[in-house]
C-alpha cells in the first residue's frame, strides 16, 4: 500500500510513502514500550528538558516546517508558522509548568500519611487529523511526555511528510530512540494498535464519525480514552453589541485555517435589530480576504486539504440554499488546479437546513437571525455538538448568565474561541470528552495513585 503527499493548491504528487508493514509495527510498539519503561524513572527535569529542546528545534526549523504544513494541506503559509510557534510556546510551557502540575498532593485523612501521586501510563496512541498537522500532535505530546509516557502517532494520511517530520523533530531534539514515533500505516491498524497490550491509551482527534468507532475499540479493550472530535460553534451578537468589532472578529473565527478547524465559530446567531448591519459588515469582510496561493505570506484563504472535503462542503451549501437559505457571497468552487473554494456566507439559515445541523468543515457561514438572547441560547444548543461558543454584548453580566447556559467546553465573551496551552481544551455531547492543554490535559493520561503510608 502507498501513502501518497499531494498538494492542495495545485494537485501535484509531492511524494509517496509504502507503509510500514506488520514487522516495522510490531518493533515500533516493542521498541516504545521499552524506552517508556526507562522514560517512567528518567527524572522530571530531564524529560522537561527533553521538551525545551523540542521547542528549540521546532523554532530553529519553524521556516521548513511550515512550508510542509502548507504544502501538504494547504494552511496559508503564515498560519503554519504561528501554528509550529504554538507547539514551541505549549512544549516550553509544560516545561516550566509540568513539575508543580504532576507534584504529589498530600490528603490529611485519619491515620498515616497520604499522598496522591501522578504516574504515566505507558504507550499512548495519537490518531491524528490534518488540519493542523503539527499542533494537534504537540497538544498531545507534550504534557503526556513531560507526564512520563511514551507516543505512537498514527497520523492523517494526507499529510505523511508531516508525520515524518514530527519524528525528526523528536529525534533532533534528543527523545530515546524509540519513545515516541509516527507509523505511516492505513486505517485498519488502528483496531489492532489499540487492541495491543502495548498500548496503554488512546487519544484521537477527528470526527464525531470516527470518534464513535475509535471509542468503541478502545472500550472493548477498556483503554482509557481521550476524545477531541467536532464542533459546530455557535457566535452570539446580542443587540447591544459592538457590531462593527464583533464582525471582525467573525472573521477571523470562521476563516481561520481556511475554515478546517473544529473550533472555528460556524453558525452566527445574531439579534434580529442588528442582523442586517452585521451581516453586511461581516459579508464585506469576507469577500476582501485574500484568497489563493497559501504560499503567498498575504493569502488568508488558501485551498481546503482535500477534493473531497471541498465536494462535501459544497454539497452543504447547495442543499442549505435548496431548503430556503440566502447566498450572500461565495457558493461555488474556484475552477481551476487546486481544491479552492472561496469564502461563503449563507444568510436566513435555519435549524433542519445543513448548514445548520451538520459541522461546515471549510469557508462557510451560516447567519441565524434570533428575536433575543433567549432564543439565540436555545439555538446555540440546539446542536449535538459542544465544543466552543462565543457570546458578544456590551452586558457582561448577562454574557455570564449565557454562558453558564451553553452547553460546551469553552465560552469566549467579546472574544474569539482559541486553544491556550495554560486553559482545559475540550468538547461535551459529540464534541467528545476528556480535556487536553491547561493541568486537566497533562493529568488524562496519569495513573492518579493513591499512596499510603504508616
Ligand atoms: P477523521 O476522518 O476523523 O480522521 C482523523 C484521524 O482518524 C485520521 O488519522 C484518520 O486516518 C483516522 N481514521 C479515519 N477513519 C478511521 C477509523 N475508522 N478508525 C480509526 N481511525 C480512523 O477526521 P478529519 O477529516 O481528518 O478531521 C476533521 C475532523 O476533525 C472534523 O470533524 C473536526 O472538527 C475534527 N477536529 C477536532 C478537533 C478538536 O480538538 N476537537 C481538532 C481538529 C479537528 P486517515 O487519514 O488515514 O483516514
Amino acid at each position: 500500500m502507498t501513502i501518497l503527499s499531494i498538494d492542495p493548491a495545485t494537485e501535484a504528487e509531492l511524494a509517496r510513502y509504502e507503509v510500514d508493514g506488520p514487522a516495522e509495527v510490531d518493533a515500533a510498539l516493542a521498541a516504545a514500550a521499552t524506552a517508556q519503561r526507562a522514560w517512567r524513572r528518567t527524572p522530571l527535569a530531564e524529560r522537561t528538558a527533553l521538551l525545551r529542546e523540542i521547542a528549540r528545534v521546532l523554532r530553529a526549523g519553524r521556516k521548513r516546517y511550515a512550508r510542509l504544513i502548507t504544502a501538504e494541506m494547504g494552511k496559508p503559509i503564515a498560519e503554519a508558522a504561528a501554528e509550529v510557534d504554538k507547539c514551541a510556546l505549549t512544549c516550553e510551557h509544560y516545561a516550566e509548568h509540568a513539575a508543580e502540575l504532576l507534584a504529589d498532593r498530600p490528603v490529611r485523612t485519619d491515620d498515616g500519611e497520604a499522598l496522591v501521586v501522578c504516574e504515566p501510563l505507558g504507550v499512548v496512541l495519537a490518531v491524528m487529523p490534518w488540519n493542523c498537522p503539527f499542533w494537534q500532535f504537540f497538544r498531545f505530546a507534550a504534557p503526556a511526555l513531560a507526564a512520563g509516557n511514551g507516543a505512537i502517532l498514527k497520523h492523517a494520511n494526507n499529510v505523511p511528510q508531516c508525520a515524518l517530520a514530527i519524528g525528526e523533530v523528536l529525534r533532533d531534539a534528543g527523545a530515546p530512540a524509540g519513545l515516541c514515533r509516527a507509523l505511516l500505516v492505513e486505517v485498519p491498524v488502528v483496531a489492532e494498535l489499540i487492541a495491543d497490550d502495548r498500548i496503554a491509551a488512546v487519544t484521537l482527534t477527528g470526527s464525531t464519525e470516527v470518534g464513535a468507532i475509535v471509542a468503541g475499540q478502545a472500550g472493548n479493550a477498556l483503554k482509557k480514552q481521550v476524545l477531541e472530535l467536532g464542533g459546530s460553534d455557535p457566535f452570539l451578537v446580542l443587540a447591544d453589541a459592538d457590531v462593527p468589532a464583533a464582525a471582525a472578529a467573525a472573521v477571523r473565527a470562521r476563516f481561520t485555517n481556511v475554515g478546517q478547524s473544529c473550533v472555528n465559530a460556524k453558525r452566527f446567531l445574531v439579534a434580529e435589530p442588528i442582523a442586517e448591519e452585521f451581516a453586511a459588515a461581516f459579508t464585506a469582510a469576507a469577500e476582501a480576504l485574500p484568497v489563493g496561493d497559501p504560499t503567498d505570506p498575504a493569502t488568508r484563504i488558501g485551498p481546503m486539504a482535500r477534493a473531497n472535503l471541498r465536494d462535501a462542503l459544497h454539497d452543504q451549501v447547495l442543499r442549505t440554499i435548496a431548503a430556503g437559505a440566502r447566498l450572500r457571497t461565495g457558493g461555488e468552487p474556484v475552477p481551476g488546479p487546486g481544491f479552492h473554494y472561496p469564502p461563503t456566507v449563507l444568510d436566513h439559515v435555519e435549524p433542519g437546513m445543513a448548514a445548520f445541523d451538520e459541522e461546515t468543515f471549510g469557508p462557510v457561514a451560516a447567519i441565524t437571525r434570533v428575536a433575543g438572547a433567549e432564543q439565540a441560547v436555545e439555538l446555540a444548543n440546539r446542536t449535538e455538538f459542544g465544543l466552543g461558543a462565543a457570546v458578544w454584548t456590551r452586558d457582561v453580566a448577562l454574557a455570564r448568565r449565557i454562558a453558564a447556559e451553553i452547553d460546551a467546553g469553552a465560552v469566549f465573551v467579546n472574544g474569539v474561541v482559541a486553544s491556550d496551552p495554560r486553559l482545559p481544551f475540550g468538547g461535551v455531547k459529540k464534541s467528545g470528552y476528556g480535556r487536553e492543554l491547561g493541568a486537566e490535559g497533562i493529568r488524562e493520561f496519569v495513573n492518579v495513585k493513591t499512596l499510603w503510608i504508616r
